[in-house]
């Protein structure tokens, strides 16, 4: 099969021809539609966060057919005990044992893969492939940072790309008032998250017109969360939903003061899964994709780096 590969971190994929991979009991073999791209694969690829499996192929979003022509979809979460302490208390997010998707299992950057049964999630009839394959973990973990806000009404979002263009949808379906924050100047970006029912949208810079009830952070710039803690009202929490951050700078306990809180969301459980992609049908969440072929994968990294396109990466194998 055709496949791109992380050799050494650091450096671009290779496009490579790799055996067919051959399902272990309980997993089944899939033919890959479409892969996401996710911030957490870019990082793997920058050195930002450790891989644990070299060569890996990435790639945790992943819509795929089983050998029967069914469809589902791959996300991050691929493996758990079912037994810590983690498992046993409805938390198998933070499953001291757990496996992810490309990272600690071969993903979906690939022709063909292999998943474990349990962890397949059912997908919505309604949407392409390309369109689905983002719901799987910047949807789904977005939606695990949302319901950590609670029921703020004013809710902030820093980092407009594959997540936040999704959760902006959920959150004014909701009735919450969207505020989106990109990179300063960033106009384009300001005008499409406004397009997807953000009731404003500025610099992460500015200030927004109101206080904000809750943020969720889902850029990977620590200094973000100091500045999110400022537009907060008392009582407030800033939810950090990415997998790595750079450090934090120091900050007065005055902005922490009256009962604002920090928190981070770490993976997904299936439940949250099952729970979301229930919801995006209903909202209905519309994806807005960017698709590259697997020759072109490092060029899908490079420009997600770059900030050079609205909504999501997908891989089309
Ligand atoms: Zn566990
Ligand atoms: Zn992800």
């Amino acid at each position: 099969m055709r496949a791109a590969v992380l050799e050494r971190p650091g450096e671009p994929l290779t496009s490579t021809t790799l055996p067919d991979p051959t399902p272990g009991p309980g997993q089944l073999l899939l033919t890959v539609g479409a892969c996401g791209v996710c911030r957490t694969d870019l990082h793997l690829r920058d050195k930002e966060i450790g891989a644990t499996k070299l060569p890996v192929v990435l790639g945790h979003q992943i819509v795929a057919r089983t050998e029967d022509g069914q469809r589902v979809g791959v996300p991050w979460l691929g493996w758990t005990d079912g037994t810590c302490r983690y498992c046993s208390s409805d938390r198998e997010n933070l499953c001291v044992n757990a496996r992810f998707t490309g990272r600690d299992i071969d993903g979906g950057y690939a022709e063909l893969t292999v998943a474990d049964e349990r962890y397949c999630l059912p997908l919505p009839d309604d949407l392409s492939d390309q369109q689905a394959a983002p719901l799987l973990c910047g949807g789904l973990i977005g939606y695990r940072a949302l319901r950590f806000t609670g029921d703020a009404a004013n809710l902030g979002l820093y980092g407009f790309g594959s997540a936040a263009h999704m959760i902006c949808q959920v959150a004014a379906y909701q009735g919450r008032s969207v505020f989106a924050f990109t990179r300063p100047n960033d106009e384009r970006t300001q005008e499409f998250a406004r397009s997807l029912g953000a009731v404003w949208a500025g610099g992460s810079d500015e200030q927004p017109p109101e206080q904000l009830d809750a943020a969720i952070i889902f850029a990977s710039a620590g200094e973000l969360i100091p500045q999110a803690l400022t537009a907060l009202g008392p009582g407030g929490t800033v939810v950090a939903a990415g997998i790595h951050m750079t450090d934090i700078p120091s900050f007065p306990y005055d902005d922490l003061w009256h009962e604002r809180s920090i928190r981070s969301v770490a993976n997904l459980t299936r439940r949250d899964g099952e729970e979301f992609l229930a919801l995006a049908l209903k909202v209905p969440v519309r994806t807005t994709v960017s698709p590259y072929t697997l020759d072109h994968a490092e060029q899908a990294l490079a420009d997600l780096r770059a900030g050079s396109f609205e909504g999501s990466a997908v891989i089309v194998p």
